[in-house]
């Protein structure tokens, strides 16, 4: 199985280190052609209008919708804000999840925390449930899932922050930044139905 990184801008080298480390094999992706032949692709943090301005100067807007139609794309943080298609505001977006994003969504005192979240889906990667340590940093909120998207893990107050629609995923925060690799799991697991 190969997975790409989108590697524009924001923090790629992360999410390449971990796939290497659960022994998959991990491509940087900055010009379309880069899009062959690989079974899924992450999309980092960041800063999602550089990587949005950026995306439309090396022409990749057009091969990034096409590969989401049919292969698992998955969004970290600015990559989540790029991949809905909706931000609130005007800037490059891929429009392939029916989510609508509030970016940098707990303000300036708050930009970035780290909570324990209860993500079911992640129970299926360990013997008994334990809760998932998310590190946000200015993070985007998903303020809505249409269509047939799901929210996959809540704040407590009930605020959407992973959400999944098909083979898309897309979260508010950084998994690549901690030790539990469940949601890069969780991921490879659609890469795997992609290529089966
Ligand atoms: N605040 C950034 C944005 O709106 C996202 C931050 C991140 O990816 N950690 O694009």
């Amino acid at each position: 199985m190969r997975i790409g990184v989108l590697a524009l801008q924001g923090d790629f080298a992360e999410h390449i280190a971990v796939l290497r480390r659960m022994g998959v094999e991990a491509e940087e992706v900055r010009l379309p052609q880069h899009l062959h032949s690989l079974d899924g692709l992450i999309i980092p943090g960041g800063e999602s209008t550089t990587i949005g301005k950026l995306a439309v100067a090396y022409d990749l807007i057009e091969p990034l919708r096409d590969f989401g139609k049919e292969k698992p794309i998955w969004g970290t943080c600015a990559g989540a804000i790029f991949l809905s298609k909706d931000a609130r505001r005007q800037q490059p977006l891929l429009n392939l999840m029916d989510i609508t994003v509030e970016r940098n969504a707990f303000g300036r005192q708050v930009d970035s925390f780290e909570i324990d979240l209860d993500v079911p889906v992640l129970n299926q990667f360990s013997s008994e449930p334990r809760p998932y340590h998310a590190v946000f940093i200015r993070a985007p909120l998903i303020a809505s899932v249409e269509k047939d998207a799901q929210p996959l893990a809540c704040l407590p107050d009930g605020r959407i922050v992973a959400a999944r629609q098909g083979h898309l995923l897309a979260t508010s925060f950084h998994p690549e930044l901690t030790s539990d690799d469940r949601f890069h799991r969780y991921f490879l697991s659609f890469a795997e139905k992609a290529e089966s």
